[in-house]
């Protein structure tokens, strides 16, 4: 091993405890199996397929994988299932911010669909702020176990449904209490975006923040429309954005307008492999887009969309991408401030978390190579003598 690689190539210990940011991650994605057990077992849903945490986590995996959407969309009927309390909701906010920063990331928004959550006689405020008070405690608690991470939520409102601009309304009310942002999320087909424009219109009129699921399964015109009808400031996926690029037979590579308005105006890409292999959307990591995206230097970043569906993490992410395209520390440092200067939090904030927390932290990281070949060497010395 040459001292380069030794510099570069991430280990998973280093990938695990480099500071990451995430920007596209749901709530109800994300739950650990055996609170999903619990929370059924105290709120009373007798409807899991499984009771057993270890089964039930291979479940949802699996039911992710089948290729079935109707499969896909049970798992979320589960999760959403035990998540009708305020309780319930406090707890899994809270353990998302604990897990996250087991995990290595500094700051996460994590969004959910208030109107999902209404089942158990709450409000739509009641939501937002049982959600609000789970991630602080998260916080909190993995302040004491030597983490720092910041969690912002993104209120999500479901492409099929009417109440966009109401759930608009709600993040811009608690935009200063924890929301930061607003995202529409559901079935891309049938759906187009231009149906929320009133919502859209207003966060803009407001000067608020919103990202869109466009591009995962539907391909340009959905991206199209997320940013030159409803103006986006960043897209949910946009992995399709690959479809208006031609890699030609010489290596050298073609922008179509769309492509090169996503590169030129740094539109950022919330990329999510895993979840993309799982929907279909990509065939493998090596194949995925990321690869060129990164290559041609759009504002790509990595998510992990649904932890739980995908068996998934950040630095799991980062480890296939890391296997598949032989990514360094520099690249997944490149890939997290691109994240922290697309996050919704004040541009200030941003700065400070980039220049304070993420570059010192992989700093941190690429000088260890040094120590490490001090001890070993000295180790050889003491061995001979
Ligand atoms: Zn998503």
């Amino acid at each position: 091993m040459t001292s380069q690689t030794m510099s570069n190539t991430p280990t998973p210990d280093q990938i695990r405890r480099a500071p990451k940011v995430l920007l596209h991650d749901h709530l109800d994605g994300g739950l650990r199996p055996g609170t999903i057990v619990e929370l059924a077992h105290s709120t009373g849903y007798t409807r899991l397929p499984e009771t057993d945490p270890g089964k039930l986590g291979l479940w949802f995996r699996e039911a992710a994988d089948s290729g079935s959407l109707e499969r896909y969309l049970e798992t979320f009927s589960h999760t959403v299932g035990v998540m009708q309390t305020r309780d319930a909701l406090v707890r899994v906010a809270r353990e998302c911010a604990e897990d996250l920063a087991e995990d290595g990331v500094v700051y996460a928004e994590v969004r959910y669909a208030p109107e999902q959550h209404l089942e158990g006689g709450l409000s739509l405020e009641e939501v937002v702020e049982a959600v609000n008070e789970g991630f602080r405690e998260g916080e909190r608690i993995a302040r004491q176990n030597g983490h720092r991470i910041r969690v912002g939520a993104l209120l999500t409102a479901m492409r099929h449904a009417a109440r966009a601009l109401e759930i608009a309304e709600l993040a811009n009310r608690f935009r200063d209490l924890g929301v930061v942002g607003f995202d529409i999320a559901g079935a891309e087909a049938g759906y187009p975006p231009t149906r929320h424009l009133d919502a859209f219109e207003y966060l803009k009129r407001e000067n608020n923040h919103f990202t869109i699921h466009a591009g995962e399964a539907f391909g340009l015109p959905s991206i199209w429309q997320a940013l030159q009808w409803c103006g986006a400031d960043r897209l949910g996926h946009g992995v399709r954005i690959i479809d208006d690029i031609q890699v030609q037979a010489d290596g050298s590579v073609k922008l179509g307008r769309l492509a090169s308005y996503v590169r030129d105006k740094r539109v950022p890409l919330e990329l999510c492999p895993s979840s993309n292999l799982q929907t279909g959307a990509a065939s493998s990591y090596a194949e995925h887009p990321i690869g060129l995206l990164r290559r041609l230097h759009f504002r790509a970043t990595v998510n992990t969309d649904n932890r739980l569906m995908s068996g998934t993490s950040m630095s799991r992410e980062f480890e296939h991408l890391v296997d598949a395209f032989g990514y360094t520390l520099d690249d997944m440092q490149w890939f997290s401030v691109n994240a922290m200067k697309s996050a919704f939090i004040p541009f200030d904030e941003r700065l400070a978390m980039i220049n304070d927390v993420v570059k010192p932290g992989y700093a941190e990281l690429k000088s260890e190579w040094l120590f490490q070949q001090t001890a070993s060497t000295s180790g050889s010395v003491e061995s001979k003598g």
